[in-house]
């Protein structure tokens, strides 16, 4: 029996970020928003966006320092020093915070910087990495690949269980198919697939799923409405001049309107449960 999936555990799994007495949790009755910039660029952008963010009341902080990019040339990130500066805005904000280790030998510094590490979408099936991160205890956001299969995915996340981490969250970011109007075919049918597989939370990042911003809000909805635990964003205070995926990243001002409107949906699916960024 495999441990990520239904026949394992029937009920839900929720998640706890960050340190015991300041938990954050994905999963359950929550809807978590993580939002920030693609990568972290410098100390005064990130901590103007995550103060910014801290008052929509959302909990999660994201940003690259170790930015996998399809050209050698292109940004890299800012490795460590990009890993400080997302520390500092955390403790500033209160926010939890999320960014992505590309190498097994980077597990043990990105989760002494972060809250929750990410595995990127061209690492999910990086085996050494997934055990690494197994036999660390640290949250771990799992980004479907680009091509990968749900099949595939789901034992992506058994390499991480099997070394006795359990913190994991799923994220549909979108696959590569035929279809080049989006940057990448977004694959809401994950989520109900996912859920009904597996126990774990599953969060949907329509900013790389589709690369365009203007698709976002109704990606978005349509995440909640599918039964997301989430979503990831890409927010930066002035997307013109960001140093990567800028056509995706929503400004400050759209971003709280996306957050009136997905609030609005969802007290109109269920009186209950307001999405928790906004509570
Ligand atoms: C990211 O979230 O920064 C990122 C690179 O996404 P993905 O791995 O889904 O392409
Ligand atoms: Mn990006």
């Amino acid at each position: 029996m495999l441990y990520v999936s239904r026949d394992f555990q029937s009920e839900d799994s929720q998640i706890k970020i960050g340190p015991p007495g300041n938990e954050t949790i994905i999963g359950g009755d929550n809807f978590t928003v993580m939002a920030g910039p693609c990568a972290i660029e410098d100390e005064k952008t990130l901590l103007d966006t995550a103060f910014e963010i801290k008052k929509t009341g959302c909990d999660f902080l994201r940003g690259g320092a170790f930015k996998p990019r399809s050209s050698p040339y292109s940004f890299q990130g800012l490795g460590v020093e990009g890993l400080k500066i997302l520390q500092k805005a955390g403790s500033a904000t209160g926010l939890k915070t999320i960014t992505e280790v590309m190498e097994p030998e980077n597990v043990e510094t990105v989760a002494k910087y972060a809250d929750m590490l990410q595995v990127g979408s061209r690492n999910m099936q990086n085996f050494s990495l997934l055990k690494e991160i197994g036999r660390s205890n640290k949250p771990v956001l799992l980004k479907r690949g680009i091509s990968a299969t749900i099949e595939e995915w789901l034992m992506a996340a058994e390499y991480i269980l099997a070394e006795g981490n359990f913190n994991i969250v799923f994220c549909e970011r979108g696959i590569r198919t035929f279809e080049t109007y989006t940057r990448n075919t977004l694959d809401l049918s994950a989520v109900p697939i996912i859920k009904l597989e597996s126990h774990l939370p599953i969060i949907v990042d329509p900013s790389h799923g589709t690369g365009n911003k203007n698709l976002i809000p109704s990606m978005s909805s349509a995440s909640l409405a599918a039964g997301a635990d989430g979503l990831m964003l890409e927010v930066h205070p002035h997307p013109e001049r960001a140093l990567s995926d800028g056509k995706q990243s929503l400004t400050i001002n759209e971003f709280n309107q996306l957050l009136s409107k997905l609030n609005n949906l969802s007290s109109g699916i269920c009186q209950e449960s307001k999405i928790r960024c906004l509570n």
